[in-house]
């Protein structure tokens, strides 16, 4: 059997169901296909940057967002090895700003049926397992559902389906990071207390973690290391243990903690591709290239580039032979929209894997709201990432690291 649209978006998280949304608004027919049902869980620290808002708010569910419960998160808390820290908020005028935090399986549910209340054609439970060529365009995908197989034929097809996209793998375009080879362990607990509204960065040797308060005292916990420092043949389970084991301060607040879902182990987490535009494809989200969850801006950064991917469609030539021609323009805003803040979360991974310049910078951070709200801003998704690849900020941090950098190398001694 076949079935025909105008655009066919493969994979419903916050990527494919904003792009789905925001598509359908424009006038075009849109079919939306997921390989499982929702609500479904998906491994992630389940925080929203507080750059989503905007963006959740023009797509509509803002407000319900806030009507179920999600947790404001109004900064970050960030502690190293050694036990220094800084708390940072985000920058703003009069309303100080803010991020959410709230299961995943919930937000990705609101999106998935934002996007059909727009009048998207949803299909769950369909796994792409193919594309369809009509010589060197994308003509549209083969579907795999309880063992019958379908023909989804469109005039544009958009990847959305995550890390692994099948869309990039199939066109040739999907590529290991060559370097940065990270695995993340994601679980959500009962805590004994409530954590409050910052999310908690622990900075160790190894790695990271990461956790970030939701509603009723739970939180969700997610440990990063490196593939390298993963020991071989236990269980699962034990080496997370031993993985927040290594970062006290999570250990003592875990005391009594109960998980509320299995955990989730995923990577390696950092993945490039080729290009994100060609003949009849375009690629968002994360199927368009991941890096490091260190800083929290995949949906971010899955929301926007569904609405540049949007603009660009929307606003092209519409020639009859070829109507989705155009897509160039959004490969360019993309790298233009995203490409510095990659470098910043380069840079941070370079600065974490030296634990004394690590503490010298955080020590430095401690007390300057100016530099932590530029920092805050750039990382929750507010300013413009160059602001922090100035080597007047960065000096300033660093210049002022001398005296205290002394002491530690006395410390040391
Ligand atoms: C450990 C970890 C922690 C993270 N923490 C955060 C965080 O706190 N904040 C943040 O902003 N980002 C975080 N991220 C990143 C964030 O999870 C992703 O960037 C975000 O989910 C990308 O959205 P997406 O829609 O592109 O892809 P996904 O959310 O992965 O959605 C892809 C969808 O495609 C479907 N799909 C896949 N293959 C197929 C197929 N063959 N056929 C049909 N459907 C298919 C899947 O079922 C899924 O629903 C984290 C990532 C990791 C790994």
């Amino acid at each position: 059997m076949k079935r025909t649209a105008d655009v066919l978006v493969v994979g419903g998280g916050p990527a494919g169901s904003a792009v789905a949304i925001l598509l359908a608004r424009a006038g075009f027919q849109v079919c939306l296909l997921d390989k499982r049902h929702f609500p479904r869980e998906k491994p992630c620290g389940e925080y929203l940057s507080p750059g989503c808002v905007p963006l959740l708010k023009r797509l509509g569910v803002l407000h319900i967002l806030e009507e179920i419960g999600s947790q404001p998160i109004w900064g970050m808390r960030v502690e190293t090895s050694a036990g220094t820290f800084f708390t940072g908020t985000y920058p703003g005028e009069a309303v100080p700003p803010h991020g959410y935090a709230l299961p995943r399986e919930r937000f990705d549910t609101l999106l998935f049926e934002a996007a059909r209340c727009a009048g998207v054609e949803c299909l769950e439970g369909w796994r792409v397992v193919d594309l369809i060529r009509a010589g060197h365009r994308v003509a549209g995908v083969i579907g795999a559902s309880n063992g019958r197989t379908r023909h989804f034929t469109a005039a544009l097809t958009i990847g959305a389906d995550g890390r692994n996209s099948v869309v990039a793998r199939r066109l040739g375009l999907f590529a290991s990071h060559p370097s940065h080879r990270k695995v993340a362990f994601v679980q959500r607990f009962q805590m004994p207390a409530e954590l409050g509204g910052l999310g908690e960065v622990y900075l160790g040797r190894a790695g990271y973690c990461i956790l970030n308060p939701q509603r009723a005292a739970t939180a969700n916990v997610a440990a990063v290391v490196d593939q390298r420092d993963l020991p071989l043949r236990r269980p699962w389970e034990e080496v997370f243990r031993e993985l927040l084991a290594a970062y006290p301060s999570v250990r003592r607040k875990l005391i009594g903690a109960a998980p509320l879902n299995s955990l989730q182990i995923l990577g390696p987490l950092a993945c490039r591709v080729k290009r994100i535009v060609g003949d009849g494809f375009l690629l968002v989200g994360d199927a368009a290239g991941y890096y490091d969850p260190m800083t929290g801006e995949g949906i971010y950064q899955a929301l926007k580039g569904a609405e540049l991917a949007a603009d660009t469609v929307a606003e092209g030539p519409r020639q009859k032979e070829a109507p989705f021609a155009a897509l160039e323009p959004y490969a360019v805003a993309y790298r233009r929209e995203f490409d510095p803040k990659e470098r910043v979360c380069q840079l941070l991974q370079q600065i974490v894997r030296r634990p004394l310049l690590c503490q010298v910078l955080v020590r430095n951070l401690q007390g300057r709201r100016e530099q932590t709200q530029e920092l805050m801003g750039v990382v929750g998704d507010l300013l413009p990432a160059h602001r922090l690849l100035r080597p007047g900020f960065l000096a300033s941090l660093l210049v002022a690291g001398v005296p205290s950098l002394t002491r530690l190398v006395r410390c040391a001694r």
